[in-house]
């Protein structure tokens, strides 16, 4: 394979931004080598500005569920252009898209656009602390809620610890109120709640994490937050930036049948284009400026161009039989990734639900983080580099989890399961 202008492009690029990216794990760090610069997707494809074609399980991290650069999307997207891209006052389309959402996800009875999905978790942490007057906040290790202050840490090993800033640049004094425990530990959460009475605003996770790799949670395990929660005065809030629309049209939580006090939405909802989102109910959105005296305010927030690439995905994937292709088309591609890890004899471990998978080079159960971490990164390294050898486009990185769409193939599954084969075999 060629890379000879991916190489330049991106040596280029590292004296122009930091790490020659604009977002850091694009970097192919934590996997080795350069990374591949692409030159535009399609479908399930995405080409590289050297012309080579890799079958895409990365979806642009998630937005991309009805494959890249949709036909239908991009006509309304052309549409919509020759209005203007930007308005700065109300407009219809905010009020379609937010009925397709309202109708779609259980939780959310309003709803607020903003432009990422950082935007959306940053802004509904201030309003669970605004609607029960608490400061203490309960997150779990491993889950990402993007990049605000009040997110950014890693927990202690084993036990919930107080948190400490996982970044150079947080105040101690910003983190402190993160208080962190194991994902699937109830009982932790249930520790925290007893050590800090009438304290804490709510607890926020992804109902499936896809920032640790794949973890689904243990029965019981959103239904006993979702008591203890209620129990304690505070919120819960599915991060459904990632699971939105992708576990089920109504996200993870119409999946499991738990319903939490908020949602924050982002990726597919805005498909291909910034949009984040946070909803819940009336009584709790109520809460946010204008309305309320919750501040938070966007300059191209709901802007048409973004709405209307929401909404067609939206129209999209709501039309008959979508998720059960996108379920089908995983559970193979899943399938044949287990049973060729096996014939390699390799350590090997994972799941997948609806339009995401994931899988760690490790005996499992991985239940949590820490888990997580006993997997091989560096065998996972070499996997990545000859699975894009072939034809392969993999998050690269151990700790992702991957992403299908309506434009996978039946033939784009059997080539990716064939190369799967072969680099297993390769690496083993
Ligand atoms: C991607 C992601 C975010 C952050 O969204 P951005 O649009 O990258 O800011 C937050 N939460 C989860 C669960 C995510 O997967």
């Amino acid at each position: 394979m060629n890379t000879n202008r991916s190489q330049a492009v991106f040596s280029a690029a590292q004296e122009l931004m930091p790490g020659g990216v604009s977002s850091p794990v694009r970097a192919f760090k934590s996997v080795g080598g350069q990374p591949i610069v692409f030159d535009r997707v399609k479908g399930s494809y995405a080409w590289d500005v050297d012309g080579n074609r890799f079958i895409d399980y990365v979806g642009s991290w998630g937005p991309a569920i009805c494959g890249h650069a949709h036909p239908e999307v991009i006509a309304a997207l052309q549409e919509a252009l020759e209005k203007g891209t930007s308005f700065g006052a109300p407009c219809e389309l905010e009020n379609k898209l937010a009925e397709m959402v309202i109708e779609a996800v259980p939780s959310v009875e309003m709803v607020r656009f903003v432009n990422s999905g950082t935007e959306a978790c940053m802004a509904v942490l201030r309003l669970m602390r605004a609607f029960t007057g608490r400061d203490k906040v309960i997150k779990f290790e491993g889950c990402y809620h993007g990049h605000a202050d009040m997110f950014l840490v890693k927990a202690g090993s084993g036990v919930a610890t107080l948190g400490l800033p996982d970044s150079p640049g947080v105040p101690r004094s910003t983190t402190s109120n993160t208080l962190t425990a194991p994902y699937n530990d109830l009982e932790a959460v249930k520790e925290l709640f007893a050590e800090n009475p009438d304290a804490i605003c709510g607890v926020i996770l992804e109902p499936v994490v896809g920032n640790a790799g794949f973890i689904t949670p243990e029965p019981g395990f959103l239904e006993g937050l979702r008591e203890v929660t209620k129990e304690n005065g505070a919120l819960l809030v599915f991060d459904e930036v990632m699971t939105g629309f992708r576990i089920s049209y109504g996200g993870a939580q119409a999946r499991f049948g738990v319903t939490p006090d908020l949602t924050t939405m982002g990726k597919v909802i805005g498909g291909g284009l910034p949009v984040g989102a946070y909803g819940g109910r009336k009584e709790i959105m109520s809460m946010v400026s204008p309305a309320g005296p919750m501040y938070q305010a966007g300059t191209l927030s709901g802007n048409p161009l973004a709405m209307t690439a929401g909404i067609k995905t939206l129209e999209l994937l709501r039309q008959e039989g979508s998720y059960d292709k996108l379920e089908s088309t995983t559970q193979k591609l899943f399938a044949g990734i287990q049973s060729a890890a096996k014939s390699a004899g390799l350590p090997f471990t994972g799941s997948s639900i609806s339009a995401m998978f994931g899988f760690y080079l490790c005996e499992g159960p991985v239940r949590n983080f820490e888990e997580a971490k006993s997997a091989d990164t560096e065998r996972f390294g070499k996997l990545h580099k000859a699975m894009l050898e072939r034809g392969i486009y993999l998050a690269p990185s151990a700790f992702e989890a991957g992403f299908t769409s309506l434009a996978h193939s039946e033939d784009d599954i059997n080539s990716t399961i064939k190369a799967f084969q072969e680099s297993f075999a390769e690496i083993a």
